[in-house]
């Protein structure tokens, strides 16, 4: 800061003071602050605790202090003096570019200063850059920790969330149910191909549509879900999707990802020891984890591959979210949030009919479907009948929406 102390009278050009300090033997503590004012042959410091002067010839100008702020000023004659600012101004004195020995110094000092300034904003550029870079890397980065997770470790972790979730509602026990949903995904399970996950499906009572899978293989899938799809095929569409969260092991990916860096960091210095331990405290987190769209399209994407390699027609899929977008118009009020968490762990919902749609125009028109040996309004009915609910042979008119049937 530049203090006009000397305005008036003959004051000069280098009549300026700065503020400052000085140490010497005589203050209290060696130490005092005051002004520094350039004259013409001297420095001079003014303080409470006294004067002191150096004289220019011969005078000694450095930087110190953290990151070069304070200017120092000594003289070899004065070995107990010195006076100092953190004015960076007072260098720019012309009586300092007077004296050739002085301009050198001045010259030398901010110099350093400069580079001193350089290189912090060097250290500033690089990190910025890691952090930067890390983030634009940071989707492979978590692949890349997901590819040293052996599936062996999903299927462990899936089997402590399952047996937590179901410990307060068991899967259904029905060997005749059980045949039926097979007859659903063998030809899906085929379809899929080799894969390190025993998949296992499950019914479970539970009157919201939806359905989930597991790490390792648990799908689970309400018994409202069947009991609102209108054919196997929206429900091989729904299973399809779920088998692809599996197989993309989105479960995983999302620990990692919502593990942040220092679980990244830790990975890189080699130490996957952590890792398992916090995927086993997290197993509850995995029922209730949401995925990323990006996962959501993926597992779009490939369940409608592997319905079209199980040669079952994909527009199922389709068809299930529109019947979702219905039960939404059909249901103003609270039902809304009882029949629809699928939806609300599946958003967008029309942006995903809408590609969904797109994939399908791409499909042959004259394409023929294998389908399922499975007679899926007596599926239905099986459900109802060991659910103790009414069975019955037509859907009742609970609903103004039509199309019961396959
Ligand atoms: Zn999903």
């Amino acid at each position: 800061m530049i203090q006009e102390a000397n305005s008036s009278a003959s004051g000069g050009p280098q009549a300026q003071t700065y503020e400052g300090g000085a140490f010497h033997p005589a203050f209290p503590n060696g130490r005092a602050t005051g002004m520094l004012m350039v004259g013409s042959l001297a420095i001079n410091f003014t303080g409470k605790a006294g004067e002191l002067e150096l004289p220019l010839a011969g005078l000694e100008i450095t930087l110190g202090g953290a990151s070069d702020r304070i200017v120092f000023f000594k003289h070899p004659s004065l070995p107990e003096t010195t006076v100092h600012t953190a004015d960076h101004e007072i260098l720019k004195v012309s009586v300092f570019a007077e004296r050739p020995e002085l301009a050198a110094q001045v010259a030398r000092v901010r110099g350093k200063k400069r580079s001193t300034v350089a290189v912090w904003m060097t250290v500033l550029g690089v990190i910025l850059a890691l952090v930067v870079g890390l983030f634009a890397a940071r989707d492979p980065m978590v692949n890349a920790v997901t590819r040293q997770i052996p599936p062996e470790w999903e299927v462990q972790l899936g089997e402590a969330a399952f047996t937590s979730m179901t410990s307060g509602n068991p899967p259904i026990e029905d060997a005749s149910l059980d045949r039926q949903l097979e007859a659903l995904t063998g030809p899906l399970l085929k379809g899929i191909g080799e894969q390190p996950y025993p998949f296992q499906f499950h019914i479970v009572e539970d009157n919201t549509i939806n359905a989930f899978a597991l790490p390792g293989g648990h799908v689970v899938i309400h018994s409202e879900l069947i009991l609102k799809a209108k054919s196997a095929e929206e429900v091989a569409g729904v299973l399809a999707h779920e088998i692809a969260h599996v197989t993309k092991r989105h479960s995983v990916r999302n620990v990692v990802k919502s593990s942040g860096m220092y679980f990244l960091f830790q990975f890189f210095l080699g130490d996957v020891s952590d890792l398992v331990g916090v995927l086993t405290s997290n197993a509850r987190y995995l029922l209730n984890q949401k995925f990323s769209r990006d996962y959501e399209r993926e597992a779009d994407d490939t369940g409608w591959d592997y319905l079209i390699k199980a040669d079952v027609n994909p527009r199922g899929m389709i068809t299930f979210f529109e019947t979702l977008a219905h039960e939404h118009d059909d249901n103003p009020v609270a039902a809304v949030q009882e029949s629809l968490s699928f939806m609300s762990t599946h958003p967008a919902t029309s942006e995903r009919i809408a590609r969904l749609e797109e994939k399908a125009k791409a499909l042959p028109k004259d394409r023929q479907y294998q389908g399922f040996d499975l007679n899926f309004a007596e599926f239905q009915n099986s459900l109802r009948a060991k659910l103790k609910k009414e069975v019955v042979p037509e859907k009742p008119a609970v609903k103004s929406n039509s199309g019961t049937k396959q």
